[in-house]
């Protein structure tokens, strides 16, 4: 049998569209956006027109209908190019809730704007500032009354709220005196954010160009019909999402990997140093080509990661093992950039110390390295629990 991966028409055609793309938005764009925090709008807008970011969405609601494996080539296209999917990846999986557990009435009337882009679902709100990683505990609460909820509380680290029309929202319907356990009585709500009263948006400013912010939710009213599946199974139905979102980030940092490769390899090639290319001398090769290898060697988790998911399959632990080891090879990669740009890499015009700090989100966000590791401490090799 021929187990070599061959890559599709279609697969091959996503990428040079993405290219296409990125070539009207160019390192200066990308730049100019770092340098004021500004949200990239026109280069949301042209990759909305493509219609690629209604890739997961099936076509009976409006959308590609394409698999977990087509959606993360966009992605990694994007960092493959330089440029930052951080701004719209969102809107290609936070549906995912909506699309898995939401009632056909919710599904008709928000996956076919979704799929168009005139609707942005790109937000959503999880973490907590006294819960943290520790999602289970957190403390906004969301209470029934009559044909609505109340929503109060506080998020932190809610990424494009400010360019997103719905948020997807995991707060706590029992208190967790009255669950059995803690993950019982949390539900995930549709918000629809246009003309809401009592949400308070704070941004906060980061090291890297993403559009974070504090959300405060002061006596929030929303309707009822907001409530996605049933009423104290929402952090079941956001695990359902975080392995897509895992698998997708893996696929960023592997075209951000081959990004730091590619500039850095045609660098050493051609600065001259001591009358020679710095890419002659093996100290300088090794660290450069010992990423290569580990973007590649993740690149392969995430294909495996990949056909598990789109064949309806169990793929937790490849999906938390393909974001760790595409996340550290992309910092490896960074490490070996900027360290053989040598003054160059710190300098803004050379891009590299904008995607150096681009990449090192990704160990920290969306999931943390070490709770990746205690889910493979635990869930697979079966290991006593830690908390
Ligand atoms: C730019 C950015 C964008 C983000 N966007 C979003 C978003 O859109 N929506 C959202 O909900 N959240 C978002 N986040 C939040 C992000 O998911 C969290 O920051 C992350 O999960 C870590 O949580 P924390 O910051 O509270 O860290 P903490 O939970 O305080 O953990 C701090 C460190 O301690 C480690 N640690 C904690 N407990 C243990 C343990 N038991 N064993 C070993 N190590 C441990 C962690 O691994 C971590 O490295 C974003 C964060 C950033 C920085």
């Amino acid at each position: 049998m021929n187990t070599v991966r061959q890559e599709s028409d279609l697969r091959r055609d996503l990428r040079s569209t993405v290219d296409r793309i990125c070539a009207d938005y160019p390192d200066e764009y990308w730049r100019e956006m770092d340098r004021d925090r500004r949200y990239p709008e026109k280069f949301v807008e042209a990759l909305t027109d493509t219609g690629c970011l209604g890739a997961l969405v099936p076509e009976e609601y409006g959308g590609l209908g394409l698999g977990l494996g087509d959606a993360s080539v966009i992605l990694e296209q994007i960092h493959a190019n330089g440029a930052n999917a951080g701004p719209v990846h969102a809107q290609l999986y936070t549906m995912g809730a909506v699309l898995r557990h939401g009632t056909e009435e919710q599904k008709r009337k928000y996956l076919p704007d979704i799929a168009a882009g005139t609707i942005r679902l790109q937000a959503f709100a999880i973490t907590e500032p006294t819960a943290g990683t520790d999602t289970t505990n957190l403390s906004t609460t969301a209470v029934r009354d009559g044909d609505t909820y109340v929503v109060n509380g506080q998020k932190v680290f809610i990424s494009r709220v400010q360019h997103s029309d719905l948020m997807l929202l995991l707060a706590r319907t029992t208190p967790k005196d009255q669950v059995r356990r803690k993950s019982e009585g949390l539900s995930v709500f549709l918000v629809d954010l246009r003309g809401l009263d009592g949400v308070t948006v704070n941004p906060i400013r980061t090291m890297v160009n993403h559009e974070t912010n504090e959300v405060f939710f002061d006596n929030v009213r929303i309707p009822a019909s907001s409530l996605v599946g049933e009423e104290g199974k929402g952090f079941t139905y956001i695990l359902d999402g975080m392995n897509a979102e895992r698998i997708l980030v893996a696929s960023e940092c592997i075209g951000d990997g081959r990004w730091f490769i590619e500039r850095t390899r045609r660098y050493v090639s051609e600065r001259v140093v001591f009358g020679r290319p710095i890419g002659a001398n093996q100290g300088v090769q090794f660290p450069i080509a010992r990423a290569h290898i580990n973007i590649e060697a993740a690149d392969l988790m995430r294909w495996r990661a990949c056909d598990l998911f789109d064949a309806g399959q169990e793929c937790g632990a490849e999906a938390n093992m393909a974001k760790l080891l595409a996340s550290e090879a992309s910092w490896e990669a960074a490490n070996a950039a900027i360290q053989f740009h040598g003054g160059y890499g710190m300098a803004e015009e050379y891009d590299i110390e904008r995607k150096f700090r681009e990449t090192r989100l990704y160990q920290i966000a969306p999931v943390s390295t070490n709770l990746i590791l205690s889910y493979v401490g635990q869930h697979v090799l079966k290991m006593p629990r830690s908390f």
